[in-house]
Order: structure tokens, then sequence, then C-alpha cells
């Protein structure tokens, strides 16, 4: 499998990630999935909701909230998930796969991602350095969750 964006949507998820650092964004990929591709068609930025330090820790608790935060992770509100799912569903678009960032730090999924991920869906991570978005890379998971397997993005 590939994933496929247009050069829009690329910016879009290049400035979101530029405009949240030293936070991490995150957002949705909607679209259309062939049998060799998934081809995007809509990119939907959604709110890191770690910033509501109570409420995240209610829907998906840190295990470590003095080393982790909205700095290095990010967590999206399941209602919102829910909306755009549905939103998306109703308009005959499937979900794709989800992006988020990674500031001063590598486009490399970490542990936390592998461990918060599932199979099939496309992983999208922009690295932000010093402000600036840099590497964009697309992970899918391993069917044993054991791994993320580098997914090519075609534009
Ligand atoms: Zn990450």
């Amino acid at each position: 499998m590939a994933i496929q964006l247009k050069a829009d949507h690329l910016e879009s998820i290049r400035t979101h990630g530029a405009r949240e650092y030293p936070n991490e964004c995150c957002g949705m990929l909607l679209g259309h999935a062939g049998d060799a591709v998934k081809e995007v068609s809509e990119v939907v930025p959604l709110r890191n909701i770690r910033h509501d330090f109570t409420r995240a820790q209610e829907l998906l608790p840190l295990e470590d909230p003095g080393r982790e935060s909205e700095k290095n992770r990010f967590l999206i509100d399941p209602q919102e998930q829910l909306r755009v799912e549905k939103d998306a569903r109703a308009r005959g678009l499937d979900v794709l796969g989800y992006y988020h960032s990674h500031p001063d730090h590598p486009a490399r999924p970490s542990n936390y991602d592998r461990e918060h991920a599932w199979p099939w869906y496309s992983y999208i991570i922009l690295s932000v350095e010093q402000g600036e978005a840099s590497e964009l890379t697309s992970w899918v998971l391993s069917g044993d969750r054991l791994r993320f397997d580098l997914e090519p993005v075609k534009l």
C-alpha cells in the first residue's frame, strides 16, 4: 500500500504542525482506499486534547505526566473522532489514517505511537524542527502490532 496526498494536503499538515509547535498537532485523513493506494481527499485538523490535562487523563492516563505532555503526546477527543467518522461515512469517505507532529524529534513512530495504533491505517508523522516543518513520513502497523512499516507517500 501507499498513501497519496495532494500538495495542499501536505501543506495543511505542515502548516498545522508549525502552528502548534512546540506542541504536537494531530488530525485525521479521509478519502478512498483502493487496492494499492489510499487516496486522501481531505485532511481534518483536530485539537490535541492533551492541552486539557484533566479531561485527557480521564480518557487515557499518561504513565509519567512529569515527562509526558502535549509537547510529546497527542490525544484526539473520542467524541470528535466519532463525529468526523460519521460525517465521513455519510459522504462516502473512509477514514484512511491519522497524522501528528513530532516537535524537535525525528519523523519516526515512538513506542507510545505503536502501542496506540491499529493495523491498516496510515500514520503520518511530521517532524517540526525549531518551529519549521521538516521531514514527513507515513507508517502502517504490522498485523501482529509488533512494528511499524514505512509506507510510500505519493503526490
Ligand atoms: Zn508520535
